[in-house]
């Protein structure tokens, strides 16, 4: 059963992603996949230009002149956090941190100015209310993100869009006789005796000794997983004309019910969908009250949102919006979290698990990490039947 999950798209002469992606240098695994179904020439890499709005202003902080100009932290405050980053960089294993709050890290490592008018926006922005981060999650995020040049950090994104992996994989797939079925639900596994029957579907029973599931649904209502997850609301608009003129990324510090805005035609030409784009997304939690309220209800709040932050803009600017909900959108990286990670086999004979908690998808979920879950685990898989198909 496949469909595009959170990497999937819109089509609307061109593929856009529902939720921003791109790829990171690191991510070695979706590259060599992206080459092997030859999609590599479509690979871009590209400077991506970041910006944080606080205090009323955007403030570019790409290169080492505008971070020195960065006025919100003193030049002691920018010394610690160079400091604090090179530590990070040269830690050999970030994930013995598991258990000691980011929070606590970084006020250790920097003083409280830095937390609050760096990190702490950093963090609200992914996390939302969440206090418990681990500073694994956070040291590990800061060595991975290496590929900078004196303009900025370079990120990977394929022309034409993700939809492109996401349709070649399953015609790679059904080329060697599988069968790919789309929009098919899986309403309950069925076990019997600690033994895998197979899966009720809305087509029906499918019989089978071996099931890997790849989604949080059903891997809570099974109970085997412990991990909280986030949820995401990410609006995407199409506008005549730029909204940030030319920063791809903002974080946010400010009253508004969002954390960053993606421009994505400031990374990727205006000329390939014949008009600007841009995301607001904010990560939160089912019983945050914004989760509750319509699509229409939602954007109106966001469109405000802008408007406080960009004085310029108008809603009449808006061409159109599209919305995008998921309910299991990334973990939550909290205290502890390397022990909540499952294990590809379960204790069910013939259930295995490949997906957002598995892992490679820590100390980040992404495309890389669950495609690379997904062959660790048909690896396993195989010999555990003693089969040898790849
Ligand atoms: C806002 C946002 C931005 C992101 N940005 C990036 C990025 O820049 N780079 C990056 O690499 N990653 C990014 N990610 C993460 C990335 O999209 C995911 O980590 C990755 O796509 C997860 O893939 P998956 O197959 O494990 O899970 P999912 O994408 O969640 O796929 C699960 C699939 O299972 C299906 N499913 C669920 N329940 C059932 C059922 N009962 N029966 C049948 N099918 C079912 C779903 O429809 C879905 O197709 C982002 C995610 C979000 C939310």
């Amino acid at each position: 059963m496949i469909a595009s999950g959170l990497a999937g798209s819109y089509a609307r002469g061109y593929f856009i992603e529902k939720f921003y992606h791109h790829i990171f240098s690191s991510d070695v695994f979706i590259q060599q996949i992206i080459k092997e179904l030859g999609l590599l020439e479509k690979l871009e890499w590209r400077t991506a230009s970041i910006g944080y709005y606080i205090d009323d202003k955007i403030h570019r902080l790409n290169t080492p002149l505008e971070i020195l100009r960065f006025e919100q932290l003193s030049f002691f405050d920018k010394v610690l956090l160079a400091k604090a980053v090179l530590s990070a960089r040269q830690l050999k294993d970030p994930f013995v941190f598991d258990d000691v709050p980011a929070t606590r890290w970084v006020i250790e490592k920097t003083n409280r100015s830095v937390y609050e008018n760096f990190f702490e926006p950093l963090f609200k922005g992914k996390f939302g209310e969440y206090k418990n981060i681990s500073a694994a999650w956070l040291l590990s995020r800061i060595k991975l993100r290496s590929n900078r040049t004196l303009k900025g950090e370079r990120i990977g994104y394929l022309r034409g869009g993700f939809q492109q992996l996401v349709d070649k994989m399953a015609e790679k797939i059904e080329s060697r006789g599988c069968e790919v079925r789309r929009g098919c639900e899986v309403k309950r596994l069925v076990i019997g005796n600690n033994k895998v029957e197979g899966v009720e579907t809305t087509e029906g029973f499918l019989a089978s000794d071996n099931v890997i599931i790849t989604t949080p649904s059903l891997s809570k209502a099974l109970s085997i997983d412990r991990i909280r997850y986030q949820c995401t609301i990410c609006a995407l608009f199409g506008m005549e004309r730029s909204l940030m003129e030319d920063v791809y990324w903002l974080n946010i510090k400010a009253d508004v019910p969002f954390g960053a805005i993606i421009e994505h035609t400031n990374l990727i030409p205006r000329a390939d969908y014949g008009e600007n784009l841009f995301y607001v997304v904010s990560y939160l939690q089912e019983s945050d009250q914004i989760w509750k309220k319509s699509d229409k209800e939602i954007v109106d709040l966001y469109l405000e949102g802008i408007a406080k932050l960009f004085p310029n803009f108008h809603r009449e600017d808006v061409k159109w919006w599209e919305l995008a909900r998921g309910r299991f959108t990334a973990p939550v990286y909290e205290l502890g979290y390397k022990n909540k990670i499952l294990p590809y086999s379960s204790h069910i004979e013939g259930l295995y698990l490949a997906g957002m908690f598995s892992s490679p998808n820590y100390p980040e979920r992404s495309m890389n990490g669950s495609i690379r879950a997904g062959f660790e685990c048909a690896r396993e898989v195989t010999k555990m039947v003693g089969i040898s198909c790849y």
